[in-house]
């Protein structure tokens, strides 16, 4: 028992709250499981933190009771609100729930640093909200940490190493600037109803400055380029950015007839300064 509030299948059937599957809704009902994944978002006794798509508020109940100074909410799904309503009757002025869509909103207005994020939400809002995290304005970003529910094979993405075929775009972008790593996995039936496939929770810590240094336009550039066409050697996925990229790579060190999947990180940065400052 991790609160005095009622088990989150009474909660469920009191509110009425049948999954919606246009909303992407599985929910944790396990409240264990739910304190699990607090726990998994680190030290929260001093910081606020935004929470996405807390539905029945399995999660919520789970970050208040690892002590959040403040939870900030935002819910699309306007009938899950009179049920997050009671869970901050018994958190009083801890959470505050804003109803609408997490991509119209700006978190920040509510919000005092340090702010760690954690959520579980729909693989597409996730992914997509995910990516605007990790390319802000200026780094490092307003959150210190992201603790992300996804489909496991995005979760794999997001961690993969050089040489395999989860290995991509999503990899580089995250731990350009971050620590990441899958700190849970669950099965289907962890959710109800189970989704077809299981789920994975990834945490993302901020890294103070980038891994390595590269522009992040070029950066981005670059990886977009190899990995669109990712079965090519790079001298052919490359030349569209750069006519001479052959002479370049291999002054470089890299080889021109790698495909993008066994370039590193620091391959990619290097070569993204190199594009900055060297005429080739
Ligand atoms: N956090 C709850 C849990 O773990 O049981 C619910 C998870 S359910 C997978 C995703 C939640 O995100 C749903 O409550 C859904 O209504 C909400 N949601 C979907 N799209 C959203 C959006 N664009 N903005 C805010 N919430 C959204």
């Amino acid at each position: 028992m991790i609160d005095n509030l009622p088990p989150l299948r009474d909660v469920i059937a009191r509110h009425d709250l049948r999954a919606k599957k246009a909303l992407g809704q599985n929910f944790l009902l396990d409240l264990n499981l739910t304190a699990r994944i607090a726990r998994a978002a680190g030290d929260l006794s001093s910081a606020d933190v935004l929470e996405v798509g807390p539905g029945p508020g399995g999660l919520t109940r789970g970050l208040l009771a690892q002590g959040a100074r403040k939870v900030l909410a935002i819910e699309k799904d306007a009938r899950c609100l009179p049920a997050l309503e009671e869970i901050g009757a018994a958190y009083p002025g801890r959470l505050q729930v804003i109803h609408g869509d997490a991509l119209a909103i700006d978190p920040l207005a509510h919000l005092t640093p340090p702010i760690r994020v954690v959520a579980n939400l729909p693989y597409n809002v996730g992914t997509e909200l995910l990516v605007r995290w990790l390319t802000p304005a200026q780094w490092p970003p307003y959150w210190d940490s992201l603790t992300l529910m996804f489909q496991r094979e995005v979760a794999e993405r997001i961690v993969a190493q050089p040489g395999g075929k989860a290995y991509g775009r999503l990899a580089l972008l995250a731990q350009w600037r971050c620590e990441a790593r899958i700190v849970l996995t669950l099965p289907p039936e962890a959710f109800s109803p189970p989704p077809k496939v299981s789920s994975a929770v990834v945490h993302l810590t901020a890294l103070p400055a980038p891994r390595f240094p590269a522009d992040p336009a070029i950066l981005s550039r670059v990886i977009a380029a190899a990995f669109n066409q990712r079965r090519k050697m790079l001298r052919a996925s490359l030349r569209g950015l750069d006519p001479q990229i052959e002479a370049r790579l291999t002054r470089l060190g890299i080889a021109p007839t790698a495909r993008a999947e066994e370039i590193a990180l620091e391959a990619f940065c290097a070569l993204a300064r190199d594009i900055e400052h060297q005429r080739p």
